[in-house]
């Protein structure tokens, strides 16, 4: 990218310098279109911060439903089908109980709820509280449903608490011989995107496979130019996009036919915010790139 930038800036800059030396005259129209391009790289390099951040923090999922529709034996069951990183978590409670986990190299915090539900019970009221608080941190949210019997008003409270935020439904038992996907529409009325359904047994490891990939799916989509190239850093991001911005300015710039050092003030900015990310781009390199591709002097 900032190869590509640095060619754009030492034409400009030539142009100026050198008007009386006949140069080739700048090919305004290829230049906006090198700069859009670089602007799509920018872009893509930026939206891998959301997966970028979650590969570096983890990423937070939540089991949720009513009790006895297995919840815990699907937690432990995903705990056995990754690695465990950590055991120990400060802060795990009775209710709430955190594990660490690596699917596919992606750190997961993996989250067992008490279950949420309405309780006059003050104890177990603490309880629904933290799992509420919990539930909503989460990145993503497994709604675990019973697939062995019907959707009852306790699995639509829990529906109906789901937040606006990415969730799948986990029909699990799917081992019992009264087990059917389609007993009732089960994801019902909620806030949050539904991404997908899927047929699971805690208890015989069927479906694990597929929901652990649905788990990572939505997170590990970031389209990097470079391969596997991913902002983690939340500075990076941040210079990413004010360097996108300050070429965007020197587009219009172009676009109005302004003068190259109208034009090249976004240029330099730009490659002033890469610098602070590669550390590199001086104005020894820009000039020594104008004479390396113009062939300028003796
Ligand atoms: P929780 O209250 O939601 O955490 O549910 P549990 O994990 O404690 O499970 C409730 C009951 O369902 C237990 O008796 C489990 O053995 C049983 N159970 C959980 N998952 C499965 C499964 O996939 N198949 C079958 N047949 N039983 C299951």
């Amino acid at each position: 990218i900032t190869e590509a930038l640095l060619d754009v800036v030492a034409r400009l800059e030539s142009s100026i310098e050198f008007v009386e030396d006949d140069l080739p005259a700048v090919e305004s129209d290829k230049m906006v279109e090198t700069l859009r391009s670089i602007r799509t790289q920018l872009s893509q390099l930026s939206a891998t911060f959301a997966p970028g951040r979650l590969l570096n923090d983890g990423l937070k999922v939540a089991l949720v439903g009513r009790p006895n529709v297995g919840k815990s034996s699907l937690f432990n069951a995903l705990l056995g089908r990754g690695r465990a990183i950590v055991t120990d978590i400060p802060g795990t409670t009775r209710d709430v109980l955190t594990e660490a986990v690596g699917f596919k190299g992606v750190p997961v915090l993996l989250i067992d709820t008490a279950g949420i539900r309405n309780s006059n019970d003050p104890i177990e009221s603490i309880g629904v509280e933290r799992t509420r608080r919990e539930a909503a941190d989460a990145d993503l949210l497994i709604v675990v449903v019973d697939g062995a019997q019907r959707l009852n008003y306790k699995d639509r409270l829990v529906l109906a608490e789901v937040g606006n935020q990415p969730y799948l439904v986990a029909l699990n038992k799917c081992d019992l011989e009264s087990f059917s996907e389609t007993l009732s529409e089960r994801d019902g009325q909620t806030n949050g995107t539904c991404i997908g359904r899927f047929s699971v047994s805690a208890k015989t490891g069927e479906g694990l496979e597929k929901l652990q990939t649905a788990i990572l799916q939505p997170f590990v989509n970031g389209k990097s130019p470079t391969e596997n190239l991913l902002i983690t850093n939340a500075r990076h991001h941040d210079l990413l996009l004010r360097a996108n911005m300050a070429i965007a300015d020197s587009e219009t710039e172009m676009n109005k036919q302004s003068s190259e050092e109208l034009i090249l003030v976004g240029l330099h900015n730009a490659l002033g915010f890469l610098g602070e990310i590669t550390g590199e781009t001086t104005s020894n390199e820009i000039l020594g790139r104008i004479f390396s591709t113009f062939c300028i002097g003796k």
